[in-house]
């Protein structure tokens, strides 16, 4: 006898959307995406304007396997559809006192630096990642690949022997400066938890992985730009009969006796479904339930935001790296203003995406893109208004001209600015927060939003916001982890 189809909608058309959608359709269901916006992708997303062609979220990508997987798994071959290019160096970092350096994954480089910089040897370096490689592996088969709320196969439970006790416990940048005593390398690889939105004082030392999986897979950027990955997705989708309807903002998740049976949209229409899946911010859910009970996300918990500047230049400015990051003074200080006094730091690190060095495919003739970032508090009541958004300008601009930055004023050709105000409002993401939760502490790290809710029959969560966490490769992992526990209870 033919079973009948089972229909899933899911609400948002982000990259976590796109890729369970398409996970789904390989699975012969069929798929509806309700994406409130004129277009999919999300914060991976993309900006045309003066002859400049910007990705407005995601500027970096690692771990380019589970890309490659969540193609290999529709059928496709990735290397067909996008072309993935390993960005050396890694990043060109400077500091307020004038030292500069790369940061490169050539071992010769590198060691060359390390004695250049500070005097301490280099085997601390690789001790450091060896760290962040021993939990990887451990992480790779467990926490990467299964809802936290699972019990691991017994043959996954075993590799616990190898968890390494020592550093990999306390505070992040306790275990930083236990590696480095160079305050150069200490404030570098401070860095790497705000990838997650998260503050390196009250991270857990796990989050080692973040740089040792840079460090070892590599930093990628993809010809065309990062969006490239989600009109190929769509493509995909689209092929595998997924209904993708734009502009369909949805208001309510329809349920009875505490088991969901649809969505009902911002104009009234009905969509009935069999399994209802989150790709917004999981803390919205309990709006679309009208569920008051369910706990939600308090504002002081979230990871951080963020204010870019897309400016396009009509000069083209040939010594510019890809990545650059010009660090602020006291990063204490600046994680104090940010996640303790909620706002925008007094002296902000700033951090300059330049993709046109890397692809001139971007701009029309001379000139280059420039994606300027730096973070900010995901709070509810800033206003982001014209004299907020100068002020923050120019304690952005006078970190970068301090850093030996080209003075670039009388060369913009087109300037547009995101604030977290415009994420919140655009991705339906509380205060702007760009990866949900932060990861302060173990709970909050490990602990993120179920891919399955606990309450409601046949709702399912996927995306950043939810297990296990922010960050493109770990948003497609949850489209993974989630289209496996459909697969378990629903079909
Ligand atoms: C400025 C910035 C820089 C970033 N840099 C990087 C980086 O360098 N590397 C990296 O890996 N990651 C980066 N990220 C993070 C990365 O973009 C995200 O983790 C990822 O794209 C999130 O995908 P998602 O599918 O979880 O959610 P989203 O992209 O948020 O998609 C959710 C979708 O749901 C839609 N939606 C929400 N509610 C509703 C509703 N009620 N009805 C209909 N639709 C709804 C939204 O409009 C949105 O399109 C960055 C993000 C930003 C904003």
């Amino acid at each position: 006898m033919k079973t009948k189809r089972k229909h899933a909608v899911i609400i948002g058309g982000g990259l976590g959307g796109l890729g369970l959608a398409l996970r789904l359709a390989r699975r012969n269901m069929d798929v509806t995406i309700c994406e409130k916006n004129s277009s999919v992708g999300g914060k991976m997303n993309i900006h045309v304007s003066d002859g400049f062609r910007f990705d407005t979220g995601p500027s970096l990508i690692t771990l380019l396997d589970v890309f490659r997987e969540t193609f290999q798994d529709a059928g496709e071959l990735m290397e067909n559809f996008i072309t993935p290019v390993r960005i050396k160096p890694l990043a060109h970092y400077v500091f307020p006192d004038g030292t500069s350096f790369d940061y490169t994954s050539s071992i010769p480089e590198w060691n060359e630096t390390i004695k250049r910089i500070g005097s301490h040897k280099h085997d601390h370096f690789y001790n450091f990642m060896q760290l962040g490689a021993r939990i990887y592996m451990l992480s790779k088969n467990t926490f990467f690949s299964q809802s936290p709320y699972q019990f691991p196969p017994s043959l996954n439970l075993k590799a616990l022997r190898y968890f390494p006790l020592k550093n990999a416990w306390g505070k992040y940048s306790k275990t930083v400066s236990l590696y480095f005593q160079s305050q150069y390398l200490q404030q570098m690889f401070n860095r790497y938890p705000t990838y997650v939105g998260s503050s390196p004082f009250h991270t857990p030392a796990t989050l080692i992985i973040i740089p040792y999986i840079e460090y070892a897979y590599g930093g990628w950027f993809i010809k065309g730009g990062l969006y490239q990955i989600i009109e190929n997705l769509k493509t995909l989708c689209e092929k595998n009969g997924v209904q993708i309807k734009c502009n369909t903002n949805v208001r309510e998740i329809l349920h009875k006796n505490l088991s969901v049976s649809g969505i009902r949209t911002e104009n009234g229409s009905e969509i009935s479904a069999d399994i209802v899946i989150m790709n917004g911010d999981a803390s919205m859910t309990p709006i679309l339930l009208g569920d008051s009970s369910k706990r939600n996300i308090p504002p002081n918990r979230r990871s951080l935001s963020g204010i870019v500047f897309l400016i396009g230049v009509s000069k083209t400015l040939p010594d510019l790296p890809h990545h650059s990051i010009y660090f602020s003074a006291s990063y204490e200080k600046e994680f104090s203003d940010l996640f303790t006094e909620r706002k925008f730091p007094e002296d902000p690190t700033v951090y300059v995406n330049a993709a046109s060095r890397t692809d001139r495919s971007l701009v029309q003739g001379e000139g280059e893109t420039l994606f300027i970032m730096a973070n900010a508090p995901a709070n509810d009541n800033d206003s982001w208004d014209k004299e907020m958004i100068e002020s923050v300008w120019n304690s952005v601009y006078n970190r970068l001209l301090n850093g030996g930055f080209p003075d670039i004023r009388k060369d913009i050709k087109h300037i547009s600015v995101w604030t977290p105000k415009n994420f919140a409002e655009r991705y339906c993401m509380p205060g702007g927060a760009i990866y949900g939760q932060y990861s302060h502490g173990w709970r909050a790290t490990f602990l993120r939003p179920p891919n399955k809710d606990r309450k409601y029959k046949h709702l399912y969560y996927v995306g950043g916001s939810t297990h296990p966490g922010g960050g493109t490769p770990m948003v497609l992992l949850s489209a993974k982890i989630t289209a496996d526990l459909i697969k378990k209870y629903e079909i």
